[in-house]
Order: C-alpha cells, then sequence, then structure tokens
C-alpha cells in the first residue's frame, strides 16, 4: 500500500471508530468514517447503553497519544474505591489500589461527542452518519453502503472494522460460526437519579440474595443506578407492585428513591454477554477490533479500554513496520487476540463474583489469592487491570497460578 495516496474506511464511527479517526487520519490522504447512527452532536436526547465509563489506564495512554487527556479530565470524576453498603445502613470503603490509584469515570454521551466533536475538524476527513456498511469484500477492498451516501460501493486501503458487537465487518471475516457468543442469563438495567446522598468519589454497591445494585456518582449531578438480576426473578421482584424486596433487602435505596422498583422495571433491559472472534484481519488491508474483535462482560470496566488498547498497539505496528509489510495486522491480531481472551475470562470471573455465581469453595480460594498478593506487595486483579499496562495474559497467567496453589492446598 502506498501511504501517500491512500484512503482509510472506518465501519462504526462509535468511541473507538472516532479514535481510530483521530489517530491514524494524518497516515492517509482520505478518511471516511461510516456510522449508522445519526450524529450524536445533533441529537438533543442522546444516549447509548450505560450511562458512565470508567477510564483506567490503558484508555488513558491512547487519549494521551491523542492529545485529549486534559480534555476528557476536565469532564471526569475521579473514583478512588468502592463503597460496600450493607443493611444496617453503614457503607466500608474499599480502595481500589493500596496507594491510592483512581479510576474517572465520564458519561458515555460526554466522551462520544468530545471524540466526535475532534474526529469533525480533521481536514481529510469525512464523517458519515446514517450510513451503514451492508457488505465488505475483502479480496478486492471493497464496501458497501446503505443510506445518505451516493455512491453505494467504495474502495479502501485499510478498513478498521469498529462496529460493535455485531460488527459486519466481523461477520464478514469469521461468518456466522467463527463468532463466539455466550450471553448471560442476567438482565442489565440503569437508571439515573439525580440527588443522592452518597460519597462522589466511589462506586457503591449492595448486594442481596437475588440482586446486586451499583451505583456510579455522574459528573453531571446524581448518580446512575444499575441492577444485574436473573431474568426469572424479574417478575417477582420488579414487575409485581405489590412487592416489598426492594424496601426489605435494600432501604438504603428505597429511601432514596422511592420509586426505585418501578423504574427498574420500566429500564430497557440489557443484555449482558461476551463475544469472541477468531479472525480479526484479512490480509493486510482490513482489521476489526474494539467490541468488533472482542466483547466482554463489564464488570471489570475494561471493554472500551481493550478497545482503546488495540488501537495503541496498531499504532505502534503501523510506525514500526508501516502497512506496505504485508504483515502488520497478521501480527497485531495475534499479539491482541490472547490478551482481550484474557479480560473476557478475568471480566467473566469478576462477573461470577459479584451475581454470587461462584460456589463458596471458589469464593475462598479467591479470598487467599487477594490476601497473598497483598502480603506480598503486589497489586490485586482489579488494580493490575486498572492501574497498569501489564498484558492481560500475564496477569490471567498469575492468578491462574495462585488459584492454583490454594486450591490444591485446599483439598490437600
Ligand atoms: C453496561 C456496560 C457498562 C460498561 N462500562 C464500561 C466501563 O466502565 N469501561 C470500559 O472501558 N468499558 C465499558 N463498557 C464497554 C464499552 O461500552 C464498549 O467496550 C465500548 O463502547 C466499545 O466501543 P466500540 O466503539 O468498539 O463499539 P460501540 O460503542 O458499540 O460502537 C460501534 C458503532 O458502530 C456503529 N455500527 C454498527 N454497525 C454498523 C454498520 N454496519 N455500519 C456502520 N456503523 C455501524 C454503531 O452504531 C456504533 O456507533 C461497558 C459496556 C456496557 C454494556
Amino acid at each position: 500500500m502506498d501511504n501517500t495516496s491512500s484512503t482509510l474506511v472506518i465501519t462504526g464511527g462509535g468511541l473507538v471508530g472516532m479514535a481510530a479517526a483521530l489517530l491514524f487520519h494524518d497516515r492517509f490522504d482520505r478518511v471516511r468514517v461510516c456510522e449508522k447512527r445519526s450524529s450524536p452532536l445533533e441529537d438533543e436526547n442522546y444516549s447509548n447503553r450505560s450511562l458512565q465509563l470508567v477510564i483506567s489506564a490503558r484508555g488513558w495512554r491512547t487519549l494521551g497519544l491523542l492529545g485529549l487527556t486534559e480534555k476528557v479530565k476536565a469532564q471526569t470524576l475521579e473514583l478512588r474505591g468502592r463503597y460496600k453498603h450493607e443493611m444496617d445502613g453503614s457503607a466500608h470503603p474499599e480502595p481500589y489500589s493500596r496507594d491510592g490509584q483512581v479510576i474517572c469515570c465520564v458519561s458515555r454521551g460526554t466522551l462520544y461527542k468530545l471524540l466526535t466533536s475532534e474526529v469533525l475538524r480533521l481536514e481529510n476527513t469525512e464523517v458519515q452518519f446514517n450510513t451503514e456498511v451492508t457488505g465488505v469484500d475483502t479480496e478486492n477492498c471493497l464496501f458497501f453502503t446503505a443510506g445518505n451516501v451516493t455512491p453505494d460501493v467504495g474502495s479502501y486501503d485499510l478498513m478498521i472494522g469498529s462496529d460493535g458487537v455485531y460488527s459486519t465487518v466481523s461477520r464478514q471475516l469469521n461468518g456466522e460460526n467463527g463468532i463466539i457468543r455466550v450471553l448471560e442469563t442476567n438482565s442489565y438495567r440503569e437508571i439515573r437519579i439525580t440527588d443522592a446522598p452518597w460519597a462522589a468519589d466511589g462506586f457503591h454497591y449492595w448486594f442481596s440474595d437475588h440482586m446486586m445494585i451499583g451505583a456510579f456518582p455522574v459528573f453531571e449531578g446524581g448518580f446512575s443506578l444499575f441492577t444485574v438480576l436473573e431474568r426469572a426473578d424479574i417478575d417477582m421482584i420488579l414487575g409485581d407492585p405489590e412487592s416489598q424486596y426492594l424496601e426489605t433487602h435494600f432501604p438504603g435505596i428505597t429511601s432514596v428513591v422511592p420509586d426505585a422498583r418501578k423504574r427498574f422495571h420500566e429500564a430497557a433491559d440489557g443484555v449482558l454477554g461476551s463475544v469472541t472472534c477468531n479472525q480479526w484481519h484479512a490480509g493486510n488491508h482490513t482489521v476489526i477490533l474494539g467490541d468488533a474483535a472482542h466483547g466482554i462482560l463489564p464488570f471489570m470496566g475494561q471493554g472500551l479500554n481493550t478497545g482503546l488498547e488495540d488501537l495503541y498497539v496498531l499504532n505502534d505496528f503501523i510506525a514500526e513496520n508501516g502497512l506496505k509489510s504485508g504483515k502488520s495486522l497478521a501480527e497485531f491480531a495475534s499479539i491482541r487476540r490472547p490478551q482481550s481472551d484474557a479480560i473476557r475470562d478475568i471480566s467473566m470471573e469478576q462477573f461470577r463474583y459479584l451475581t454470587g455465581k461462584m460456589t463458596q469453595s471458589e469464593r475462598s480460594v479467591r479470598k487467599d489469592v487477594e490476601k497473598h498478593l497483598e502480603e506480598h506487595g503486589l497489586p490485586g486483579v482489579y488494580a493490575s487491570c486498572a492501574f497498569t499496562n501489564e498484558p492481560f495474559a500475564d496477569i490471567q497467567e498469575r492468578i491462574r497460578l495462585l488459584n492454583d496453589k490454594y486450591g490444591q492446598a485446599k483439598q490437600g
């Protein structure tokens, strides 16, 4: 590929797609971003899945490359840890790290609008909203669109498929059978509350035997409250107007949000799941990244951070090898795939822990492992993922060895 007369096409102008345009635009003559939705800047009611996103070290590293650290920081709240709320109304702080490191919480809409505005300023970049990529011919580097655009066939020198978990580009590369989707039986529902007497420097959570409720403070004010609940329990707990379940098990929530049951019941039902793709690239012209390549459960707050890390690593490859060497995308994919597999599994373990799906003995081994890490002055699993750029696969291997050690000790 000749980088002096070339076109980059980005399918899916979500968070990762917009960041990709900012990172790579100056390596190409022309950049086209095709986004099937309308512009977030023109949509007063813009909202998109979860309201709050946590940005940690990996995300900041890429935002730093884009020169956006200060602009994004100005819109975030710093979170020092979690607060575990008990039935008696007490709340116990659990710092994320022993040396006081913080993660940052930003509204998804704020971050998306900021990235979009930055992309719209680029001279060689055209963002085509309301434009869906309907197919890709990776052999001939052609793509097909529906929506606002004429003509509806275009060519590319590099296509980045960042079109999310139901990616068209990924389907093209993998076929339906090459994509493994694991859907959980839990529903995820989120509501926004304008005021609550909880500290704004941490994430708050409450447990009962059936249900977990979490709350992220929102930069613009109030809290974003979410619940993770087995679908089988929804009608029993949320659907019955006479139910006193929340009042009985979550008095700390209902005293602040008296209509929480009704509001959670009416909230959109989010599906939780993981997506693994076998094939991330075709030749040296087509690649997927972000959620298009790896959908992970949100309980480590690493989905977007991992997508941004994909960009960081791809940028290194392109800087080192260019795109002419014929091997950059294959090497990129072979390096990134084990990392996204590892954070997928780590996130799954966190989900099982938080939703009571772990056995007592698994929970007890987990406790021993965290204690071991603390006694040896090592960061816990969450801190390793959030505050370092250590490869996820290395973190996973360290934990696997400790799990084996303490698991065997318990059996022996
Ligand atoms: C409840 C929840 C909480 C989360 N919390 C966190 C968190 O705290 N921290 C974190 O790092 N991650 C978090 N995540 C994960 C994070 O939201 C995703 O990893 C991130 O949004 C992925 O960005 P993306 O750009 O790859 O995909 P998306 O955000 O899904 O964007 C894909 C874009 O492609 C467009 N598109 C799709 N198909 C086409 C097509 N054929 N043609 C054109 N456009 C198309 C879509 O309209 C969309 O705009 C969370 C996820 C959930 C569900």
